[in-house]
C-alpha cells in the first residue's frame, strides 16, 4: 500500500477520541487530511471517530479500506447498520446517500493501492 504521507503538521494535530490502534498514525493522519478532517456523513469537525464502515459484528476489519472519520452522533446512529441502507435513512436523500458513498469507496480504492 503507497500512501502519500500528510504533511507534518497534521500528525500531530489529528485529535480523536476513539479508535486510534486501528491505523498507524501516518494512515490515521492521512485519514483525516482526504476527509479534510470532517465527518464523511455530516461534514461536521466536532467529535470524529473512527467508524468501521462495515461493522467488526458484520466482518468489518480494522484497516485502512474500511475506517472511516465520522463524528460521535453518526457513529452512534449508524451502529452496526449495513451504509447505504443507513445512509438512505439518515440523509432521506438516495442521491446525496449515493455521493457520501461514492466518496468513501473513492477513498478506499485510493489507499488500498
Ligand atoms: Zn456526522
Amino acid at each position: 500500500m503507497t500512501i502519500n504521507s500528510p504533511p507534518d503538521y497534521y500528525l500531530s494535530e489529528v485529535r480523536t477520541d476513539n479508535g486510534g490502534d486501528c491505523l498507524t498514525q501516518v494512515e490515521w493522519a492521512y485519514m483525516f487530511y482526504w476527509f479534510n478532517h470532517r465527518c464523511c456523513v455530516c461534514g461536521t469537525r466536532r467529535h470524529l471517530q473512527a467508524d468501521h464502515w462495515i461493522s467488526r459484528k458484520r466482518g468489518g476489519t480494522s484497516s485502512v479500506t474500511n475506517v472511516v472519520p465520522m463524528c460521535r452522533k453518526c457513529n452512534k446512529r449508524k451502529g452496526a447498520s449495513p451504509a447505504l441502507g443507513w445512509l438512505v435513512l439518515r440523509c432521506k436523500d438516495i442521491t446525496k446517500a449515493r455521493w457520501i458513498m461514492a466518496r468513501v469507496e473513492k477513498y478506499f480504492s485510493e489507499v488500498e493501492q
